[in-house]
């Protein structure tokens, strides 16, 4: 089968992962096309270095348009319309079509679905505000901090914790710990449902040992602007000087609105092979969801899209070249959680395991951490 085409919707991990593997798999007379309403790329673990002064915005970013060097079509726009059908796209520039279609969009933030939160409090997923918190914290030695999960699902699941593990350290060596108080909140019963009781009780452990108070169960509603309050479902208020959040995701609109979801919140995807319901139309990442055995969510983290996308490009290729598929997604993923002091807590988890995931964990290591950093550089330099 000569000359395909294969449209890669998103330059995220799931997308960069798909155009590089695709790329290397298939000769030149097969056009990959990635489409990204943004020319660069960023981690979503290097905001937390931001928000805490380890390292800066520039080290980490890459431009979209070193791909072009590599033999894939790179376009910059927004995508509008997904036609699953036809296997295209359209884009405020004109409409795309191809063979192959991977979706690879992620997840969007609902910054406004707590009342008065956009305006009060920083996004603590969202670079802007995080390099504004940033600015913030260099003056803040006294007062109230919360960190809130503010609705789920939420991509990275241990992050908030990891905030707040790091700014506490931040604060000790400012030396004004003593006079903030922190308190961490979450909807969710445990700190980390997904990964099981013991990362739960890790993270909680932790976050006792630094003095910083764990609120669980507690469902934002709104934001009482007068008092700097969060208010809960229950009618329980926390009083904030400062509130650092995580709001819901939800499924890009256009990825609804194209029939991915079939009436449903996320892309339906056969979760070995990330098919959706359309003819070659693939997706990977967070804009999927995938149902675990003990009723947990597949956990939304750039491990898992890049694993699926290796999965998907492989496949693509297979099919392209007239060999049958080789590679299944295995449910696998890992991550590292940083702790605070340099140091990280590697993360195992096998979560098609029935009937509940399996997740390891080491113990809390320099090691771990200086794994998590190369995290970042070895696939910095792999995609670009
Ligand atoms: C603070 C933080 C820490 C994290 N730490 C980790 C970690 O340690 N390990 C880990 O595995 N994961 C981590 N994650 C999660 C990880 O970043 C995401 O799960 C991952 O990026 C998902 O990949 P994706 O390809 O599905 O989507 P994304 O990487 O979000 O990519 C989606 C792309 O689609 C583009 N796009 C969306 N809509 C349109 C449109 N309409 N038109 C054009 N382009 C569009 C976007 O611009 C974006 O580039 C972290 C996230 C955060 C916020």
């Amino acid at each position: 089968m000569a000359g395909k085409r294969i449209l890669i919707l998103g330059g995220g991990f799931g997308g960069l992962t798909a155009a590089n593997a695709l790329r290397r798999a298939l000769d030149s007379s097969h056009t990959i096309t990635l489409i990204d309403r943004r020319r660069e790329f960023m981690m979503g673990l290097r905001k937390l270095w931001i928000l805490t002064g380890q390292s800066d915005r520039e080290s980490g970013t890459r431009s979209l348009e070193l791909l072009r060097a590599k033999g894939v079509e790179v376009v910059f726009e927004e995508i509008t319309a997904i036609d699953p059908k036809a296997r295209a796209v359209e884009t405020r520039g004109g409409r795309l079509e191809g063979d192959y279609l991977v979706i690879a969009l992620g997840a969007e933030l609902t910054a406004q679905a707590v009342q008065n939160f956009v305006g009060l409090g920083y996004n603590l997923y969202e670079i802007g505000d995080v390099e504004r918190l940033a600015a913030r914290l260099q003056t803040f030695r006294q007062g109230r901090l919360a960190i809130g999960i503010l609705g789920l699902p939420y991509k990275c699941p241990p992050a908030p914790y990891e905030a707040a593990f790091l700014l506490h350290d931040l604060f000790a060596t400012r030396k004004v710990r003593e006079g903030i108080e922190m308190t961490v909140f979450t909807p969710q019963p445990t700190a980390l449902p997904v990964a099981g009781a013991a990362a739960s009780a890790l993270v909680e452990e932790r976050l006792r040992a630094k003095g910083i108070r764990f609120l669980p169960s507690r469902k934002a509603v709104r934001l009482d602007a007068d008092r700097s309050q969060v208010i809960f479902e229950s009618g329980e208020p926390l009083a904030f000087d400062l509130l650092a959040g995580v709001p819901a995701h939800r499924c890009p609109q256009i990825v609804k609105e194209s029939g991915l979801t079939q009436g449903g919140d996320w892309v339906v995807v056969d979760p070995k092979t990330l098919k959706s319901g359309f003819e070659r139309v693939f997706a990977v990442g967070d804009v999927t969801n995938i149902p675990l055995a003990n009723k947990q969510n597949l956990p939304k983290a750039g491990v898992m899209a890049e694993a699926q996308a290796h999965v998907v490009a492989a496949g693509i290729a297979a099919e392209i070249q007239g060999r049958a598929a080789e590679k299944e997604f295995d449910g696998r993923g890992y991550c590292f959680l940083e702790v605070g002091g340099g140091e990280a807590v590697a993360v195992q988890g096998n979560f098609f395991v029935v009937p509940s995931p399996e997740v390891e964990l080491t113990r809390p290591s320099a090691t771990a951490y200086g794994e998590k950093r190369a995290f970042e550089a070895v696939r910095l330099r792999q995609w670009f």
